[in-house]
């Protein structure tokens, strides 16, 4: 069965992986992009998750094109790396306001007709940094570990519409995010890591998609590590 999926962040890294995933499987896929050119492969909506106007004209478009959303996954995601008292409100409110209260805009938009229909699958893409902490990213860590209450309030709160929603919590993973760290900490982080290297994205994507299936329909949340072992036992 062929089921209507959004991703946001779709045309880049994580996003870009699971929106192809989904593809693969047969599913009807629509993305959201910010910037830049919208990918060829997938229908795109332009779309700033931190603008509520605009995620209701996404989800609009989505629904016309491939009727009300099934599958969330919320994707999109920024850091601001400094260290604490480097780092402006600005800093910190603006990075709260993609990843977690950007999280909260797109699963209040799709819970409305998942309810209606009472069927419905979210996942949110955390971070290992959110259950671990990292110094520098207090902004990004906070955001990510508030996904967690999020999601499990929500799977308390959509349970009973038979509507999952956990949370996927990756490692590191090469795509432009981590592009960025030097040769040095990219050598720390792997030390640190017992499978000893960064994930594919397509890595994630397939923990994402399990999460979407019929396989996973009494899984709810959870917080699932992908993570080469990075954050065991947080
Ligand atoms: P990238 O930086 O490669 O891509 C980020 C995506 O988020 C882009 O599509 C970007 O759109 C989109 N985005 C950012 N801000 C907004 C916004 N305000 N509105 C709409 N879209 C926005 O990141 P990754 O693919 O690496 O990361 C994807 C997710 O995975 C993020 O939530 C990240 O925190 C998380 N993650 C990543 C890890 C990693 O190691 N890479 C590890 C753990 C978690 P645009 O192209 O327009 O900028």
């Amino acid at each position: 069965m062929s089921r209507s999926v959004l991703v946001t962040g779709g045309n880049r890294g994580i996003g870009l992986a699971i929106a192809r995933a989904f593809a693969e499987a047969g599913d009807k896929v629509a993305v959201t992009y910010r910037s830049g050119e919208p990918p060829a492969d997938f229908f795109a909506v332009k779309c700033d998750i931190t603008d509520a106007a605009q995620v209701d004209q996404a989800f609009k478009e989505v629904e016309a094109e491939h009727g009300p959303v099934e599958i969330l996954v919320a994707n999109a995601g920024v850091t601001r790396d400094t260290l604490l008292l480097r780092m402006s409100e600005e800093d910190f409110t603006s990075v709260v306001d993609t990843n977690l209260t950007g999280a909260f805009r797109v699963v209040k938009r799709a819970s409305k007709l998942m309810m209606r229909a009472r069927t419905g699958r979210v996942v949110l893409i955390s971070s290992v940094v959110g259950l671990s902490g990292s110094p520098g990213q207090s902004n990004y860590a906070a955001s990510k570990a508030g996904l967690v209450g999020f999601a499990r309030s929500l799977a308390r709160e959509l349970g009973p519409r038979n509507i999952t929603v956990n949370v996927v919590a990756p490692g590191f993973v090469d795509t432009d995010m981590t592009a960025v760290l030097s040769d040095e900490r990219r050598a720390e982080i792997v030390a640190g890591v017992p499978l000893g290297r960064y994930a594919a994205p397509a890595e994630i994507a397939s923990t994402v998609r399990f999460l979407a299936s019929d396989e996973a329909a009494y899984i709810t949340g959870a917080v699932i590590p992908v993570d080469g072992g990075l954050g065991m036992g947080h």
